[in-house]
């Protein structure tokens, strides 16, 4: 099926955007697709600005793309990580976040831990609410980074939360060479971070991981690995291949955090020139990948 006729099936084609950031590397059958995935990221659910509702009417866009699992990209909720957030805001936002997850509730949904998500205010670090640990739970995943498989595609999400952020602890790079020596060769791999790897926009902006230069060594590493990383936290959208790997940043769910946006924002509610939205990742037996960014007009 082309993508004009799929949208069109889906009911997207009035007033949605594709904006095709594909770079698939050959032309492919429907047969070799072996997943479907949504990736969002930055949904920064908050009670203000209708997003509760704008996000739900998202999540039912989403939903008709047909897909296998959901991977969610940080900042989850809009903010708790700053000093006045009261422990009655961070459940405000958390309790968001647990209604709209039961509209997908047929869905894995896999998220990584992003910037915004940490209460650091708690009263003290022995707070059952304080850091870490709870945004871990509130987001009913195993560990702050953890890994998995499925249809011969590996999986690692990585927290990016730590000292000169984003950046990965010393720990974490020590079990992401684990991760990446153990596999077979010819293993397709995505992996998932909250900040950018690396992104072109980060030149921009800002946000991108203070040790590319470490991690893309390690991937240097695995010239026989199919390595893709996908990423969100700066809300634009870019691709860049760097010694064959490559790198997607995704636009945000939130766009401009739900609000119209500002001076720069080239439409309403977007963050600069990237539109609101969500990627549709498609995931092939060859280790091919293709990311296509759904604009929303919630
Ligand atoms: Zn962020």
């Amino acid at each position: 099926m082309d993508r004009r006729k799929a949208i069109k099936q889906l009911g997207l084609g009035a007033g949605a955007t594709v904006l095709g950031t594909g770079h698939s590397t050959r032309d492919r059958t429907n047969d070799e697709r072996v997943l479907r995935i949504a990736h969002i990221t930055d949904v920064h659910i908050r009670p203000e600005e209708n997003a509760p509702e704008r996000f739900s009417k998202c999540l039912k866009e989403v939903v008709k793309h047909d897909v296998d699992f959901f991977l969610n990209g940080g900042d989850t909720v809009f903010a708790v990580d700053y000093a006045d957030i009261t422990r009655e805001r961070v459940h405000v936002l958390w309790d968001l976040w647990h209604t709209a997850r039961k509209e997908i509730s047929g869905y894995e949904v896999h998220s990584c831990l992003g910037n915004h998500d940490m209460w650091w205010a708690a009263p003290d670090k022995g707070d059952e609410m304080y850091g870490k640990p709870y945004a871990v739970s509130q987001l009913e995943i195993p560990d702050r980074y953890y890994s998995f498989s499925k249809h011969g595609w590996h999986f690692i999400i990585l927290d990016s939360n730590n000292e000169n952020a984003g950046s990965l602890d010393e720990g974490q790079m020590a079990w992401l060479e684990a991760e990446l020596a153990k596999l077979a060769k010819g293993t397709p791999v995505l992996i998932m971070s909250h900040y950018p790897i690396l992104a072109p926009s980060t030149i921009l902006v800002g946000g991108n991981h203070t040790d590319s230069l470490a991690i893309t060594k390690l991937f240097y590493k695995h010239p026989d690995k199919q390595i893709h990383c996908i990423s969100g936290h700066v809300h634009l959208l870019d691709y860049c291949t760097y010694n064959n790997v490559h790198f997607y940043c995704n636009g945000a769910m939130s766009g401009f955090w739900w609000g119209e946006g500002d001076e720069h924002s080239a439409g309403k509610y977007w963050y600069h020139e990237t539109p609101p939205g969500y990627a549709i990742l498609e995931l092939f037996s060859d280790g091919t990948l293709k990311n296509t960014y759904f604009p929303h007009p919630f």
